[in-house]
C-alpha cells in the first residue's frame, strides 16, 4: 500500500480539520494564522449538526460475525430507524456512517480506506467489536494478516467493545455519536425513572 496509503492518510487529516472547523464554528482553523471570518455561522452549524445527528445513514458493510448483531439493530425488535438512523445504503456515496463490524485483515484494508474516502463528508466511523478495535481474539503472533485496530487505517469516532457487542450496545454507540456531533444526549427528553422507583 505504501505511498498510496500515505496520501490517503493526508486526506484524512484534512477531514479532521474540516470536522474541527465544524465543531468550533470557525471558518478557519483556530490555530492557523489566517484571520477568522467576519460572518460567524455558529447557529446554522448547530442546526446542521442537529440534522446530521438525527439522519445518520450507515453503509451496508459487514466484515464478520459482529455484522449479524448490526443487522439485528435494523430489524423490528430494535428498530434503529426510530432514532433517525435510516437507512442502510449500498453505496458509500450515499452514506455518512461506517460501522466497521468485524475483523479487518490486511487484504481488506485498502478497500476499507477507499470506501471511507468515497463517503459523503462529514463522515463518521464506529468501530464495533473487539476485532475492529484491536484485532480481538485473532491478535496473536501467528496471525500476521490481522490489522490491530481499524483506527490504524481511518479515524474512529466511537468504539463499541464486546465479542460481539449486543445490538443495544451498538445503539448506545450511535447515541454517543449523536452526542459527539451535537454536544447533547439524544433521544430527548431523556428517560428518567419515576421518583418512587429511583
Ligand atoms: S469481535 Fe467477536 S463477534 Fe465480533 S467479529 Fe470479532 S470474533 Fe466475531
Amino acid at each position: 500500500m505504501g505511498e498510496e496509503k500515505k496520501s490517503l492518510l493526508n486526506i484524512h487529516s484534512y477531514a479532521e480539520l474540516a470536522r474541527e472547523r465544524g465543531e468550533s464554528g470557525h471558518l478557519y482553523h483556530p490555530d492557523s494564522e489566517e484571520p477568522h471570518g467576519l460572518i460567524r455561522m455558529d447557529l446554522s452549524e448547530k442546526i446542521l449538526d442537529l440534522c446530521r445527528a438525527n439522519s445518520l445513514w450507515p453503509m451496508t458493510f459487514g466484515l464478520a460475525c459482529c455484522a449479524i448483531e448490526m443487522m439485528c439493530l435494523g430489524m423490528a425488535r430494535f428498530d434503529m430507524s426510530r432514532y433517525g438512523f435510516e437507512v442502510f445504503r449500498p453505496s458509500p456515496r450515499q452514506c455518512d456512517l461506517m460501522i466497521v463490524a468485524g475483523t479487518v485483515n490486511k487484504k481488506m484494508a485498502p478497500a476499507v480506506i477507499t470506501l471511507y474516502e468515497q463517503m459523503a463528508a462529514p463522515r463518521y466511523v464506529i468501530a464495533m467489536g473487539n476485532c475492529a478495535i484491536s484485532g480481538g481474539p485473532f491478535a496473536t503472533e501467528e496471525n500476521y494478516n490481522v490489522v490491530l485496530g481499524v483506527d490504524t487505517l481511518i479515524p474512529v469516532d466511537v468504539y463499541v467493545p464486546g465479542c460481539p457487542p449486543r445490538p443495544e450496545g451498538l445503539l448506545e454507540g450511535m447515541f454517543k455519536l449523536q452526542e459527539k456531533i451535537t454536544g447533547q444526549r439524544y433521544p430527548f427528553p431523556q428517560f428518567r425513572p419515576p421518583k418512587d422507583k429511583a
